[in-house]
């Protein structure tokens, strides 16, 4: 065991999960946590990303095949907040990178749509970088939305924390990103998918990402995964501390979505993405 503290949950105890060339992955006792030995300095991370950035092109052409996807998203998005029309709704995509699904917002009419992340040149959406969150009014947003953006920050907790107060009592945070089933702190540990740094610093167990949007004052209404849920199972069958999930995570287990499959939901967790939904406390109707 080893004292290094969870970034998500605090707990002082981990243990080494996997030893790579140049770093180890440790794993949280409390939360399942796994995460690497050092984060990168800002410096370090800036440098990386501005070499990243330079395959903009690519990520344009990603995000283009996806305009088709995001048109159905943005109505999900629509229900989910309990709003009725799109000119109610401000939008936030954090880590939207191009930003293609904003786009699409403003098509659709919504009153605003603000994307987070460091912009290359003109867009033709209002983007502010994470230093500008801050800055926003308060109460003043109705969706926020990290697609596989929350394992790229070095502290999620503290990006979820200034949010909160930007948003309004009742309003929606959707996250999807990688995730890692519940596994026992005794077992062996193998290399993770995606375990590139430092573009991922961060691997989610559902009991983490849970632990996550609590601390920073978030209830959270629906939590499940989904994709090879069954073949995840079988790879980490072993490995998997299911006691321990069932526990942890009980007042969860009506909250998941069963129209995936019961391997992909409470208290297996296997999909290799996650999806949660959560709100900030408080309604917006009275
Ligand atoms: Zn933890």
């Amino acid at each position: 065991m080893l004292s290094i503290v969870c970034p998500i949950c605090g707990d002082p105890r981990s243990r080494v999960f996997f030893v790579k060339a140049e770093r180890t992955l440790l794993e949280c006792h409390g939360c399942r946590h796994i995460f690497w030995d050092v984060f990168p300095r800002p410096d370090e991370l800036a440098a990386y990303y501005a070499k990243v950035y330079t395959s903009q092109k690519s990520q344009q052409a990603l995000q283009e095949q996806n305009r088709a996807y995001y048109r159905t998203h943005l109505q999900e998005l629509l229900v989910l907040c309990g709003r009725k029309a799109p000119a109610e709704v401000t939008l936030m995509d954090y880590g939207c990178s191009v930003p293609v699904l904003l786009e699409e917002a403003a098509q659709l009419g919504f009153r605003r749509a603000i994307g987070v992340d460091y912009a290359e040149g003109e867009t033709a959406v209002e983007m502010i970088p994470p230093e500008g969150v801050g800055g926003l009014p308060d109460q003043s947003v109705d969706v926020v939305r990290f697609s596989h953006t929350l394992e790229h920050i070095p502290d999620p907790l503290n990006t979820l924390r200034t949010l909160l107060p930007k948003m309004r009592r009742g309003a929606l945070l959707y996250v999807t990103q990688p995730s890692f089933p519940v596994f026992a702190t005794a077992a062996a540990g193998f290399d993770l998918k995606d375990s590139v740094y430092p573009e991922h610093l961060h691997f989610f167990s559902p009991i983490s990402l849970v632990k996550l949007a609590r601390e920073a004052g978030f209830k959270v209404t629906r939590l499940f995964t989904h994709q090879r849920e069954k073949a995840i199972f079988d790879e980490t069958r072993s490995l998997l501390d299911l006691d321990y999930a069932r526990a942890e995570l009980l007042n969860l287990r009506d909250k998941g979505d069963p129209n995936f499959p019961e391997l992909a939901n409470y208290p297996y967790y296997c999909g290799e993405n996650s999806v949660l939904h959560a709100v900030r406390p408080g309604s917006w109707f009275f």
